[in-house]
């Protein structure tokens, strides 16, 4: 028995990277999956192709998370498609990284408008589509209880330069999660973030080089970066059965890197 048999997922970002881990793995598991990116179909399909090489349905839909007529279109076609959603995993994001006292206006609000209203848009249709379902289904013996994981970054709590937009969204999805979850508890939907450590993605060859990446693994806590397949991991117990009493929450998964960082000076100088 698969934690997800004929469970039906949406994951936002799906091309590469983190989204595209989350995406397999849920698939591995036995749910179809709607595959969601920015990026042109092209990209999409390979996605598109692993998850049917496991059997399962997936359904791509380019659309760009900021645009709400886009988002709210993929969510009936979605609906359309396979009836109901049981999963949704807001995973798409951008960065663009400049000091605050340098930094170009357009950046700030495009990373903004990506994590933060891209992720609100994803996630208000996902709960009001999981409400609905929820509704339906008060009289029935096997209700299906939805589940919204949304991904932030340890970036969301301490203070990286150079990413003042990027931290203060990611920050702000960790109240959002709580606000959100606490609105669903009624309706036995659970929301949960997960906050990555740095991950060895494709979206990071944006700010580092392959040699610094290379480099970096064994300074690391765990002495490696992590993998997008930690985060997928990570994301699939959020929206397995065995997280029914998990909402709420933020799941740190970043090899120990929070728990490293040190005090600029010795206890008790301060
Ligand atoms: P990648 O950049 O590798 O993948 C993100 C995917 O999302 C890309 O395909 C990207 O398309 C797509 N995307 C970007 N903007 C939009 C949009 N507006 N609508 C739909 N899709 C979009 O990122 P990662 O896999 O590294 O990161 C995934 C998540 O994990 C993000 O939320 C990120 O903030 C978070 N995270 C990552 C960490 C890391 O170290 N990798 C650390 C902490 C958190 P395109 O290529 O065109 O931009």
């Amino acid at each position: 028995m698969t934690r997800f048999q004929n469970k039906i997922a949406l994951v936002t970002g799906a091309a590469r990277g983190i989204g595209r881990a989350i995406a397999l793995k849920l698939a591995a598991e036995g749910a179809h999956i709607i595959a969601n990116d920015i990026e042109e179909m092209a990209v999409t399909d390979s996605v598109v192709a692993e998850i049917r090489n496991l059997g399962r349905e997936a359904f791509p839909f380019q659309a760009d998370v900021t645009d709400r007529a886009a988002v709210r279109a993929m969510f009936d076609a979605a609906v359309d498609q396979f009836g109901r959603l049981d999963i949704v995993v807001s995973n798409a994001a951008i960065s663009v990284r400049q000091p605050v006292i340098e930094a170009d206006w357009a950046g700030v609000q495009r990373t903004i408008e990506v994590v933060q209203f891209g992720t609100y848009n994803v996630c208000q249709l996902a709960a009001q589509q999981m409400v609905q379902q929820e509704l339906a289904q008060q009289n029935s013996a096997s209700r299906n209880r939805g589940k919204i994981a949304i991904i932030g970054s340890i970036m969301g709590e301490f203070s990286a330069p150079t990413s003042s937009a990027y931290n203060m969204s990611k920050a702000a999805l960790i109240n959002f999660t709580r606000t959100l979850a606490n609105e669903m508890t009624e309706h036995r939907i659970n929301v949960n973030i997960v906050n990555p450590g740095w991950i060895d993605t494709p979206g990071e060859r944006n700010f580092s080089t392959e040699a610094e990446i290379i480099a970096a693994g064994p300074a690391m806590p765990w002495g490696r970066l992590g993998l997008s397949e930690d985060i997928a991991n990570a994301v699939a117990f959020l929206c397995s059965d065995e997280a029914d009493y998990v909402t709420g929450s933020t799941l740190r998964v970043d090899g120990g890197y929070m728990a490293s960082l040190k005090l600029p000076l010795p206890v008790g100088s301060l």
